[in-house]
């Protein structure tokens, strides 16, 4: 029997190697490969050249009116011309370096062409051929993302045989009621018009009920994960009320409002009997550390455990070392699991933990695996939320007796993306700093003026301030993050001695490394941090007040967010620099929105207004899901639409005795637990 989820290689042609490369851009399955969906277009309508512009990208049908010219110069450099006549116009078009194209040229033949026009010399620069006209070669042009192992045309002729001889077996998803409600195609003929679109409205119509049904099945598993819960019977965490009293008037500051709201909201859901599952958001430097402090505080004092589990082991260190510290003197007992323990550690912190010998235990993911067992864990807390999946967090969930859960993020993503991307939690926001804050001043210097920046930096901290410095970013290779923070930090050090210290932290250094360098910055050993962006998240020290920042353009604008957040968290006026000399129109919006805002909102709403679906730049940041032809932001009100037809259809009495409904809970089965958005 045929079926979707067969491997690529019972395609013809696609042997071993085939495969391997399909798997590059994660296509395993044939269902993988029909749903590999182009990212946009070619405009394949031909253009009007009495009209076109200077540079423009243009479609051009016509007939070949001259032998074409192959010219070849250099090693492997050549170039292909001739003549095309379009309406009463004749052009002259070249294509550099595919002299392969010279046979197809055959003289009176229609061909169409797509490239750059220019308009004074009346010439096309083309880079696409098609031999014919476009409706007749029945290609409207799709464009798929590939890389150097898998070629447009390969992928585009595999996509075509998987869908000639799989489309029978293609099952639709989605009730009736709902595809008639909006007009949506159904789904066999919605792939087809994804990849060899009819025309322009079809290929319009595709789009829309792929982007519904993703966003649908989506939300569809949230909600179902909600409504689990919901009836699932929760602990009845009774905690001591003028114990945690005490311990709030001990911490030294006021709460703000806002801390004292969602302390309140949390503290209702623990007394409750049934799982709490709540997302607390709250902008770099809201204060949500103390907040979780108390949650596990009043755990912990009606006889439970706490986990508090961390994305980084810098993290968790620090959380481990600051709560130390906050809880001195109470009846909490800390124990510290990340991957750095050695086995004997491992195993005898593991049996503490289910003696019930520790209360509050703190991490990285180490305490969500199986191995990790509690004697009564009664709060489970994520911190930096948006770094983990949706898998994470049911794995968290599943640990113990269904424990209460608090996800805590900074990510400001806007509130109605929020309900959605987190739509199996309830959301309870930090809106507010604490007194005293004042706004981060951030500047952008162009690259050459480094020195400027440098300068600054030494003024800084002859006045006693602390500074952290991030080294460019090279996303394909942690090997060479490791050797521009190593060569930064030599630079500085040797710039700044001998009246300043230097330190550098980087990911590949061992945890006690780790933890030496980042004591002695706590320690105002060394006044300045060379580091990665491994620093990244929740790293706390209030009196660094700069940051400095090399080539910021690479960062995506949450990201550069959070990287600021390390400073401006004491009462001292903090700086930002960011070194960049961004090359797209959208870095240079970046470093204007960094330097025009502080507000983790306005920064989250004009990252998304910027990238849209189509930049990856920051997106594991966002913590929203890879949508695959979805774009959140743009199709904001059909995520919205979709979010309440998933939760009307789960609410039915019986929803999944109908027979519509049975490809859903087939769905459901099989992607309860995973997800390629993870
Ligand atoms: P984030 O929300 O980014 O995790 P933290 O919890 O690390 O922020 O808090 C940032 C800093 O602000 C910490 O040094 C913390 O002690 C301090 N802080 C938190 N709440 C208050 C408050 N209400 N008043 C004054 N300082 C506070
Ligand atoms: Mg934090």
């Amino acid at each position: 029997m045929q079926s979707l989820q067969d491997p690529v290689t019972k395609l013809k042609g696609v042997g071993a190697k085939r495969a391997a490369d399909l798997a590059t851009l994660g296509i395993d399955t044939v269902a993988d490969l029909l749903t590999y969906y182009p990212t946009r277009y070619n405009d394949l309508t031909p253009a009007d050249i009495q009209a076109a512009k200077d540079k423009q990208k243009v479609t051009l049908v016509g007939k070949v009116v001259s032998e074409p010219l192959l010219t070849r110069f250099g090693y492997r450099r050549n170039r292909l011309s001739f003549r095309l006549q379009v309406g009463n116009n004749v052009v002259m078009v070249t294509f550099f370096n595919q002299p392969y194209l010279e046979k197809k040229l055959v003289i009176d033949k229609t061909v169409t062409v797509m490239g750059k026009w220019d308009a004074r010399r009346q010439q096309v620069t083309a880079n696409r051929l098609l031999d014919a006209a476009p409706q007749e070669s029945n290609d409207f042009g799709a464009v798929y993302s590939v890389n150097k192992h898998v070629k447009q045309a390969l992928l585009r002729s595999l996509i075509r045989q998987a869908y000639e001889e799989y489309r029978g077996v293609i099952p639709t998803l989605l009730p009736q009621t709902l595809r008639q409600r909006y007009r949506l195609l159904n789904r066999r003929t919605m792939i087809k018009e994804l990849h060899f679109p009819t025309d322009a409205a079809q290929a319009k119509a595709a789009r829309r009920t792929a982007t519904y049904e993703e966003f649908f099945l989506f939300q569809l598993r949230l909600q179902a994960i909600r409504q689990a819960q919901r009836q699932q019977d929760g602990l009845q965490i009774l905690y001591h009320n003028d114990e945690v009293k005490e311990f709030i008037s001990h911490i030294g500051f006021e709460l703000t409002n806002a801390q004292k709201r969602v302390v309140n909201e949390i503290c209702a859901d623990l007394r409750r009997p049934y799982q709490m599952n709540r997302l607390l958001q709250g902008d770099v430097g809201s204060g949500k550390t103390i907040v979780a402090a108390i949650a596990i505080y009043a755990t912990i004092t009606a006889g439970y455990q706490a986990a508090l589990m961390a994305p980084t082991e810098i993290l968790a260190a620090q959380h481990a070392e600051k709560l130390a510290k906050t809880f001195a003197g109470t009846h909490v007992h800390i124990g510290l699991l990340t991957g750095s323990l050695s086995a004997k550690q491992h195993r005898q912190l593991r049996d503490a933990i289910k003696r019930g010998d520790i209360n509050l235990v703190i991490g990285t993911h180490a305490l969500i695996q199986d191995d990790v067992e509690y004697a009564n864990l009664g709060l489970a807390i994520t911190d930096e939320q948006h770094r983990f999946g949706v898998n994470q967090r049911q794995r968290l969930r599943e640990k113990g007796d269904n424990p209460d859960i608090l996800a805590m993020t900074a990510t400001p993503i806007p509130r109605t993306l929020a309900i959605t991307a987190y739509g199996e939690m309830d959301v309870s926001i930090i809106d507010e700093l604490p007194a005293g804050r004042k706004p981060i001043q951030t500047k952008w210097f162009k690259v050459d003026q480094q020195n400027e920046a440098l300068h600054f930096l030494r003024d800084q901290l002859a006045a006693g301030a602390q500074a952290y410095v991030v080294s460019p970013l090279i996303e394909e290779s942690e090997a060479l993050d490791v050797q521009n923070a190593t060569d930064l930090y030599q630079q500085l050090a040797t710039y700044l001695a001998p009246d300043y210290q230097v330190g550098l932290l980087h990911g590949r250094m061992t945890g006690e490394e780790k933890d030496q360098v980042m004591h002695d910055f706590q320690d105002g050993k060394t006044q300045v941090l060379v580091s990665t962006t491994v620093i990244e998240v929740g790293v706390d020290n209030p009196n660094a007040t700069v940051m400095i920042i090399y080539n910021a353009d690479r960062f995506g604008l949450a990201q550069l967010h959070q990287l600021r957040g390390r400073v401006g968290r004491g009462d001292r006026q903090s700086y930002c620099l960011l070194l960049a000399d961004p090359k797209t129109d959208d870095g240079k919006a970046r470093m204007k929105t960094m330097v025009a805002t502080n507000d983790g909102f306005k920064v989250a709403q004009r990252d998304l207004e910027l990238r849209g679906s189509g930049d990856v730049l920051g997106r594991k940041q966002s913590g929203l899901p890879d949508f695959k032809v979805g774009d959140p932001v743009g199709d904001l009100k059909i995520l919205q639409i979709a979010r309440n037809d998933a939760e009307q259809l789960l609410k039915a009495p019986h929803w999944d005795t109908i027979d519509d409904n049975q490809p859903l809970v087939l769905y459901l089965q099989r992607h309860q637990l995973e997800t390629h958005f993870d």
